[in-house]
């Protein structure tokens, strides 16, 4: 990503400490998606990533994954696959339950979401433990498609997500913006 177009980006995420509990930095994308420009650069470059990789799928994580990834995947002109929390999904699914600072979550996506042969580019916002990424890699992998990658808007370094979901992709990309 040329460094004019990660100013602009970065420019329109804010900070916000101490939420949504005290000693977390949340990284809150709402003034991107409010600027059209930075937006639709945004979607440009994830779907450019799409294409580059080979995807034919984009798959999102709940929540902000799906604003960032279906419009990526209208632009690449591949299909878009929600991955969501437990029990939101009405046709038959697989899940993947990942462990949480206190405690574990789980994640679910339709099976029929795929197709032989697929090849899935996963999208979410922000990286952190890397625990949703590295569970939506294990999930789509369960299904039968391939993990083409993983784009993430910007990264928590210190939180070493990055070693983590590396480790999970096994020499599929990660392209941090
Ligand atoms: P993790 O599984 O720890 O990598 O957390 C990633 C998920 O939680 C992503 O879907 C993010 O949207 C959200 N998330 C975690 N930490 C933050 C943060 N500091 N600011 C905004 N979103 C976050």
């Amino acid at each position: 990503v040329p460094a004019d177009v990660r100013e602009l980006l970065t420019s329109r995420i804010h900070d916000v400490p101490d939420y949504p509990k005290p000693g977390v930095l949340f990284k809150d994308i709402t003034p991107l998606l409010a600027d059209a420009k930075a937006f639709a650069v945004l979607t440009d470059v994830l779907a450019d990533l799409a294409e580059q990789h080979g995807a034919t799928k984009i798959v999102g994580l709940e929540a902000r994954g799906f604003i960032l990834g279906a419009p990526a995947a209208v632009r690449a002109g591949v299909g878009f696959v929600p991955v969501r929390k437990s029990g939101k999904l009405p046709g038959a699914t697989l899940s993947q339950t990942y462990d949480l600072e206190y405690g574990s979550a789980q994640i679910e996506v339709h099976s029929a979401g795929f197709t032989e042969g697929d090849r899935v580019l996963v999208i979410d916002d922000v990286l952190a433990t890397g625990g949703t990424a590295e569970a939506s890699v294990q999930l789509i992998r369960r299904t039968g498609a391939e993990v083409a990658g993983v784009a993430i808007l910007l990264e928590l370094g210190f939180l070493e997500g990055r070693k983590r979901l590396e480790r999970a992709l096994a020499g599929a990309p990660l392209d941090v913006l």
